[in-house]
């Protein structure tokens, strides 16, 4: 179904298997500038997946700046910052989501460690000045998550309609909610940061004053598994901190980066990824308790089993219910269930969900919302056939890489702790606010969501 608010050619309607369009990542404006030595890099097509936040909720000039993300957006910097004119130079920073790691670790036949090295050696080779990794933005939002979630409950107790929390770090989920569901549901999204919004604050804020650096001195770049980061990155209130510099200039999926590495005949060598502290570096790629996302769901039930009835939950069991994309967990008190979570992963699980909820029947006190079957893992910027569908042979492989990598709570950060001291001056609540949380629009759904097919 073709979107009559979309002038997208591109755009199609969503569906949890669906086909991709192919779109010529040619912008007109970068078209006229002087080419520079990348250009035959960056001469590329992208396969343009049908995102989760396309046709009813995109805008023409969204749609415009979407396309502009891309290798090229990057290559003009580089260029720019070959020239004289030092005026226009920036600092580039690229920061990695773990996600798309296990994709470069079997493509590139390599270790999630050695993957992470090659990116970080071919991204400075072209000129890029740090990579980083987007672990420690993800601690943050999990953090955030958990307390916010305590603090629900506890109002809920009271008779407020606090609950369900619903997750917040997936773009593509968290388009839907706003442009389509509206006030109804918004009330109920976390409003924690994403890890990539989270990012955007450590580097341009956090970093930029560690170098003596203007938020605008910064290029941003994020790689992740989906386009829907592309559409994230466009969100007005991705302040850093109190500056108002975009967090996030420009997102390249993994199958774009991966296609530009391809393409290069660069010979770079491998390069330790950066830190945001000094010169100190990453020492071995870590992740969260999720099978193929953060695991917000897992370090909320631990710490809310912990805090509210101070049960220590060593492993969480789940349920399966209707599919492997709904599940449930569970944690009983004297024969009572006292807290009753749930993930919903894919569009269909999560249509299903809000029909719940708008009747009053849906009987759970957090949910983990992915717009992607399977979890970010799938995310449609990364292990695609050439044709568009999910290469399954591929993901399998990357799910095996994915669980090989050691998780870790993000209570034992020493950097997260020292960035709530000395960063977020000791956790003071209007610097945690601005930037760590976000906020959600209160207006009603700008289409409705019964004339959505599934
Ligand atoms: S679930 Fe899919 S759309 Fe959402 S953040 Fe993960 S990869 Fe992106």
């Amino acid at each position: 179904m073709k979107c009559e608010h979309c002038t997208r050619k591109e755009c199609s309607k969503k569906a949890d298997e669906e086909e991709n369009a192919l779109v010529d990542a040619t912008s007109p404006a970068l078209e006229k500038e002087e080419k520079g030595e990348f250009h035959k890099l960056a001469d590329a097509k992208i396969f343009l997946s049908a995102c989760l936040a396309c046709d009813r909720c995109i805008t023409a000039e969204e749609g415009v700046r979407v396309s502009q993300q891309n290798a090229k957006d990057l290559f003009h910097v580089l260029n720019l910052n070959k020239k004289c004119d030092t005026s226009k130079h920036k600092v580039l920073a690229v920061s990695v989501c773990p996600q798309s790691l296990p994709y470069f670790a079997a493509k590139l036949n390599l270790s999630v460690t050695d993957a992470s090295r090659r990116l970080s050696g071919f991204l400075k080779s072209l000129g890029v000045h740090y990579v980083f990794d987007t672990t420690i933005a993800a601690d943050f939002s999990i953090l955030e998550s958990q307390k916010e979630f305590v603090r629900r409950y506890q109002q809920h107790s009271e008779g407020e309609r606090a609950l369900p929390m619903l997750t917040s770090a997936c773009p593509g989920w968290v388009r839907y909610a706003e442009r389509v569901l509206g006030s109804p549901i918004t009330p109920h999204l976390c409003t924690a940061k994403s890890p990539q919004q989270i990012m955007g604050s450590l580097v341009k804020d956090y970093f930029a004053r560690q170098q003596n650096l203007s938020p605008d001195q910064i290029f941003h770049v994020i790689v992740g598994p989906c386009y829907d980061k592309k559409l994230e990155a466009l969100r007005e209130d991705v302040h850093a901190g109190s500056h108002t510099s975009q967090g996030v200039d420009c997102v390249l999926t993994s199958g774009e980066l991966l296609q530009m590495m391809e393409q290069s005949d660069l010979s770079a060598k491998d390069a330790a990824v950066d830190t945001l502290f000094g010169d100190l570096k990453e020492e071995e790629v870590q992740r969260h308790d999720g099978d193929s996302s953060d695991g917000y769901l897992a370090h909320v039930f631990r710490h809310a089993a912990k805090e509210l009835f101070g049960e220590d939950v060593e492993k969480v069991t789940y349920r399966t219910l209707r599919n492997k994309d709904f599940q449930e967990a569970t944690l009983e008190k004297d024969g009572q269930v006292v807290l009753r979570f749930a993930a919903a992963y894919g569009f269909r699980n999560i249509q299903n969900m809000i029909l719940k909820l708008r009747k009053d029947k849906f009987p759970y006190h957090f949910v983990e919302v992915l717009a992607c079957p399977g979890g970010c893992l799938h995310g449609r910027g990364q292990a695609r056939t050439e044709d568009g569908h999910a290469d399954k042979a591929l993901l399998r492989q990357m799910e095996g890489i994915y669980a090989e990598i050691p998780a870790r709570p993000p209570e034992t950060s020493e950097h997260v702790q020292m960035l709530y001291r000395e960063w977020l001056h000791g956790a003071d609540p209007p610097r945690v606010q601005a930037a760590l949380h976000t906020s959600f629009p209160s207006t009603g759904p700008a289409v409705s969501s019964l004339d959505m097919k599934w």
